[in-house]
Formats: structure tokens, sequence, C-alpha cells
């Protein structure tokens, strides 16, 4: 409900839709009675309780790496991850298109920042070539689901990219974990790679996971120079313990309930399927988020507006967020959308981009 009009929210990225599972908010409920409301401290005095301990083994298990660090964030995650790993002199290669957090790590870190060409390992591998490193660390890093744009990163030509110039590669899997794969282990599931393939993971759990927060996976040593080194993840305030409680149950649906995943697949072929009988024009997404391009800022501000009006909650995304001339409807798909709520947006997307 916004401002007293009841909407369908097609922007969020509660994919599962457990924000709102009955247990899920139980497992907080039972978090705040057995914890209290703040953690207290940062994770390195005494913010760090048994629920996230047990979270951070939870996660290291399900995705399949040694160890998983708990972040309050998953921009601070990122800052983080680059801030210990390279410095004044290292290389930092990223995809143009990485979510803002990316690009602010490689800024803070101070290292040198090489974008390529938006999934074009060919470009990658280039910019890695032109750089002058004898002794310098090279870290690439990728979205594995483009936030904007919902593509999914060539992340096995990126690993063997990474392997042959021994460089290391880090996936954000923001948008790929709880989604991605059979199932919804991510992008390594996805693309059935290894964990040794990709040696730094980072996913966020206030996406499909529903709650907040997010984690670095990967090695003893990784996670031990990250606990030594980020200052995103010393300076600051451990998650509430509750919110560890609440994902650690959002995690055992996950592997115990498989129709959320299911239904956000159906309901994801079953949006491009209608798109493509009336002509919408859908980029070539797979995932959950599906883009419609507009193009100019004031007419993807108006669709929106007419979007409201009509029922349905679609922000219009602008630059600097996307770059100049792709303003766009970011529409995302929810496991707890039904077939009508589809038609109905589908059917009015239609009648509002013909009247432009
Ligand atoms: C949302 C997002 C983040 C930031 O995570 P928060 O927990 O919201 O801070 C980082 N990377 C990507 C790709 C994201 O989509």
């Amino acid at each position: 409900m916004v401002d007293g009009k009841n909407v369908i929210s097609f922007c969020s990225n509660d994919y599962l839709g457990l924000a709102n599972h009955p247990q899920v908010k139980q497992a907080m409920i039972d978090g705040v009675n057995t914890y209290g409301v703040g953690s207290g401290s940062a994770h390195l005095v005494n913010g760090h309780s048994r629920s996230h301990h047990q979270l951070e083994e939870e996660l290291a298990e399900f995705t399949g790496y040694p160890r998983a660090l708990l972040f309050s964030t998953g921009y601070m995650a990122n800052l983080g991850l680059c801030q210990a790993l390279v410095k004044k002199g290292d290389y930092v290669f990223e995809d143009r298109l990485n979510h803002a957090s990316l690009i602010d790590g490689g800024l803070v870190s101070g290292a040198r920042i090489q974008r390529y060409l938006h999934n074009d390992v060919a470009s990658a591998e280039q910019k890695i070539k032109n750089s002058n490193h004898t002794g310098t660390v090279k870290l690439l890093l990728s979205d594995a689901v483009f936030s904007m744009d919902g593509d999914i990163a060539n992340v096995p030509a990126l690993a063997k990219l990474c392997k042959k110039t021994n460089s290391w590669l880090m996936v954000d899997d923001a948008h790929g974990f709880g989604t991605l794969g059979e199932t919804g282990k991510g992008c390594l599931q996805h693309f059935n790679l290894k964990n040794t393939e990709v040696p730094i993971y980072m996913a966020t759990l206030g996406k499909a996971l529903g709650t907040a927060g997010a984690f670095i996976a990967g090695s003893d040593e990784l996670i031990e120079t990250i606990i030594q080194q980020a200052r995103t993840y010393i300076y600051t305030t451990a998650m509430p313990a509750a919110i560890a409680e609440a994902t650690r149950c959002s995690l055992r649906i996950i592997q115990n309930e498989s129709r959320h995943l299911s239904n956000l697949n159906d309901n994801i072929a079953y949006f491009k399927r209608c798109c493509a009988q009336s002509d919408l024009p859908i980029e070539h997404s797979e995932t959950a988020i599906q883009p419609i391009i507009i193009g100019n800022d004031y007419s993807a501000l108006q669709i929106s507006q007419d979007l409201f009006e009509r029922g349905f909650l679609v922000t219009a995304i602008r630059p600097p967020t996307v770059p100049e001339g792709t303003s766009r409807l970011r529409i995302t798909l929810s496991a707890k959308h039904t077939s009508e709520h589809i038609d109905q947006l589908v059917d009015t997307l239609n009648q509002l981009i013909d009247q432009m």
C-alpha cells in the first residue's frame, strides 16, 4: 500500500517471497527473545553470537566453501574485500556494468581500476595483458547476475582467464544466490563450476533470502585475511543475531521447500512468453530481472507513474544507475506473483507503450 493505494510490486528483490514467510518471521521474533534486538558491538568485540557463527557454518556448507564470513550489508562486504586484498599499485579489473558497490570497492582500495566491456572476456583479457603487473596483485570483480540488466556473466570463461593470468576472481552473486541453479545454490551450480574455480564468492542476504546482510565465502586464508584487514568488517556493529536466526531459517526453507524456486522459474518463463506474444521489447534475460529499456528518462518516469495509477509498482531506473540513454523499467518477478498479476502487468504495459 502506497499513499493509501494498493499496488502490486514488480520491483522488489525479495525473489522467493521469504521476507514474509511465516517461519522466517517467527525465527526473527524468537531470535529477538533470545538475543535482544541489537548485537551490542562489533563481531571482534562481543557482537558475534552463537547464531552468527552457526549461520556462517551453514552458509559455508551450503555453498561448498571452507569458510564464510558475515557482513552487515553487501555494500560493506564489497568495500571490505577490495580494501583487504589490494592496495595502491595493484590492479582491479571490473565489468563496465558492475554494481556500484564493486566500483566503489575498487576506488577505496587505491588500486588501479580497469573497466572492461560488458560481459566481454576478450576485453578483460586485453586489459589484463596491457597492465604492467610484475609483482602486483590482480583482482577481477564481476556481478554474476547484472543487477540492472538481468544477464548472467560468463563465469566459466572468467575463471579460465583468471587462472591463465594468475589473477583472483571474485563474483558477486547478490541476484543469483537462492535463484540460480537447480536448488538455488547460485551461479556456480548454474554453470556446474567447482569452488576452486571461483576462489572468492560473495552474496547478499537481503534479496532471495528475504532478510538482510551479506557474506563472503572462500578459503581459510582468505577469510582470515579479511577478518584482519577489512575495515568494514572490523569497525561496525554486527548484524542483529535475530537477523542471523531469520536467515538460518530462510536457508533451511530454500533447502526444504523447492516450490518457491519453481514458482519463481515458472513466473519468469510465463512473463517471457507473454511478452514474446505481444511484442513487448524485453531483453534476453533468463533471470528474475527483466528490464524494458525505454531510453529517455522522462518517458521511463511517465510510464512508471502511469503503471502506478493502474495498480503496479515498477520504479524507473535512470542515470547514473544505468548508462545515459538507457533509462528503463526494471521489472522483477517473484515466486509470489500469480499468472493473473503477470497477465495484467503485460496488458497494461502494452497499452502504455503503444500510447507512447
Ligand atoms: C544489492 C547489491 C549489493 C549490495 O547489497 P546490500 O546488502 O543491499 O548492501 C551488492 N552487489 C550487488 C550486485 C547487488 O545487487
